[in-house]
């Protein structure tokens, strides 16, 4: 299973936007005009829930934020950047849960190693600050791919535990493939649509990582924030995460025993619909219940980080038409466009899309390692033509 290319999806919509040029010839500016328009509204983040705010009794979570070297060294304002962000966070935490996140502590984290590896990330995390006499403690790193939408490479959670890590969401290809697209449009229109995209992301992945924080599981429907992969039409949890959420939330405010704490958490999953969450994540959180009822530590082994046993719930991922061997391939080189390495294979991507012009995935992987060789908007048009053709099909 390969979300990242799964979700590559909204890069394809966008690279179907590139196909305007073919309205230059024949179609006046305005008919142009309106037409990206109109993608550029399919294109804009859903607004995040307003809340009901049933329920009344405030809390806050102390916060001790790290931000590590990488993601410093691409957002320069990172310290406002974030208490904008958490801000944000903030307004949907306090109109669903009645939560504010209070930060104690913003501050460099100097951290050697690479940014690539996430568990290695949450692990040098614990152990700059362990957490003691704080609810959350964060850590931002640089952005490797953001146009990656599975959670799990955007950042990274312990069930029902302290620490958690957040990417920069800065991305570059979406931000040139608005531009060249959508080309009709304002400057600021466009500006404001790639920004409005990016909030969304980063208040999106931010709650989906404190959700697993606060308990809550990987939802199966692909609309709720607790969906294994990120979708710019997110807007809320499912029912039974907030019910989960609100269990840890009170267990901590009225400082309860992890005996208490799992009992708590037991009593939700008994009420709720077992079908509400992807196989095998019911069963982890119960395992981390018994871990806290035998009077171990929440949170301090389990990593949210297995890769997601959901089906891959949206089109264009089907690539029964490849046999054995042209299936590893492209799981090979969708691994080395993943890691950066598109100029190194991407010979070996256009001989596979060349044998497998039918196939949405195969085409989706040629057209994004295109974008992000950085070449022309013209050849990056060519490489993306036949997927754009193939992703109208399959609407
Ligand atoms: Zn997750």
């Amino acid at each position: 299973m390969r979300w990242g290319t799964v979700a590559v999806f909204s890069v394809g919509i966008f690279a179907l936007c590139l196909t305007s040029c073919r309205f230059e010839s024949q179609a006046p500016q305005d008919r142009k005009r309106e037409w990206q328009r109109s993608q550029a509204k399919s294109l804009a983040p859903a607004e995040l829930s307003k809340g009901d705010n049933s329920w009344s009794i405030a809390t806050a979570l102390r916060v001790r934020i790290h931000v590590g070297p990488d993601y410093i060294r691409q957002r320069r304002d990172w310290q406002p950047a974030i208490e904008e962000q958490i801000k944000r966070v903030n307004e949907w935490l306090r109109r669903t849960l009645n939560v504010r996140l209070d930060i104690e502590g913003l501050e460099p984290w100097p951290r050697e190693g690479s940014l690539g590896d996430m568990e290695a990330a949450i692990g040098a995390l614990q152990k700059v600050d362990d957490g003691e006499g704080a609810d959350l403690v964060i850590g931002y790193v640089g952005g490797e791919d953001a146009t990656l939408v599975n959670f799990d490479n955007l950042g990274r959670a312990a069930l029902l535990g302290k620490h958690m890590l957040i990417r920069a969401m800065d991305d570059e290809s979406e931000r040139r493939a608005i531009e060249a697209g959508l080309d009709a449009l304002g400057t600021e229109e466009r500006a404001e649509l790639y920004r409005s995209r990016k909030r969304h992301k980063e208040s999106v992945v931010f709650l989906h990582e404190l959700g697993h924080a606060l308990g809550a599981l990987h939802a199966r429907d692909k609309g709720f924030i607790m969906h294994p992969s990120y979708h710019h039409d997110m807007q809320d949890f499912a029912p039974e995460n907030l019910e989960l959420m609100r269990a840890t939330i009170k267990a901590r405010r009225e400082s309860l025993d992890s005996k208490q704490l799992a009992a708590s958490l037991r009593e939700v999953l008994a009420g709720a619909h077992a079908a509400a969450w992807v196989t095998g994540d019911r069963e982890r959180l119960e395992q981390q219940l018994s871990q806290l009822e035998a009077g171990g530590e929440a949170g301090a082994s389990s990593a949210e980080a297995e890769p997601t046993t959901a089906e891959p719930t949206r089109p264009g991922t089907d690539l029964s038409a490849l046999d054995e061997a042209d299936r590893a391939l492209f799981a090979e080189l969708d691994g080395a466009v993943a890691s950066g390495e598109q100029g190194k294979v991407f010979e070996r991507i256009e001989a596979l899309a060349e044998r497998h012009s039918g196939v949405y995935a195969v085409q989706e992987l040629l057209c994004r390692s295109a974008m992000q060789l950085g070449t022309t908007a013209r050849r990056v048009r060519g490489y993306c033509k036949r997927m754009s053709e193939l992703a109208l099909e399959l609407q």
